[in-house]
């Protein structure tokens, strides 16, 4: 990988290398959200896909996730920039909309820790929706975007 390759290159010139080290880790694009009917807004839970490892954040079966997920949504150059419930750090967003990744950034960093201490991963915010009855997830919807 090129040195802050990232501040060079558009999202469409990344590298399936770079593309991956983009992504900071933080989870928070595997939390179940919905889109009201009536007014177009996306709710979000505190509940996290029953796929997600939620000491490492990481998707557990992330070749196959499509397969098992069907929500599970495909992040491309042209989602990044239309998906508006992509959270505001998310490295892909912020590369798409032409803003330099946060210090806290594991490429910047050099470690996965610095997500969590900035208080931007899911960590500590959610739960496994893996633990929770289908009946219960209403209960856990809270306003975000
Ligand atoms: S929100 Fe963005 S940076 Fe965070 S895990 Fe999802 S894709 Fe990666
Ligand atoms: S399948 Fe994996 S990548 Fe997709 S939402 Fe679930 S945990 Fe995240």
């Amino acid at each position: 990988m090129r040195e802050r390759f990232w501040e060079t290159k558009s999202l469409e010139e990344l590298n399936d290398e770079e593309w991956e080290a983009l992504c900071d880790g933080c989870a928070q694009c595997c939390r179940l959200r919905f889109r009201e009917s009536d007014n177009d807004q996306v709710v979000t839970t505190t509940l996290v896909c029953a796929q997600l490892d939620l000491t490492t954040r990481r998707c557990t079966n992330y070749p196959k996730r499509h397969e098992l997920v069907p929500d599970c949504v495909e992040l491309t150059p042209e989602t990044a920039r239309s998906f508006d419930w992509l959270p505001e750090t998310c490295a892909y967003r912020r590369v798409a909309e032409g803003r330099p990744l946060e210090d806290w950034h594991p490429l910047i960093s050099g470690t996965s820790e610095t997500v969590r201490r900035a208080g931007v991963s899911v960590s500590d915010q959610v739960i496994s929706a893996a633990n929770v009855h289908p009946d219960d997830i209403a209960s856990n919807i809270l306003k975000w975007v």
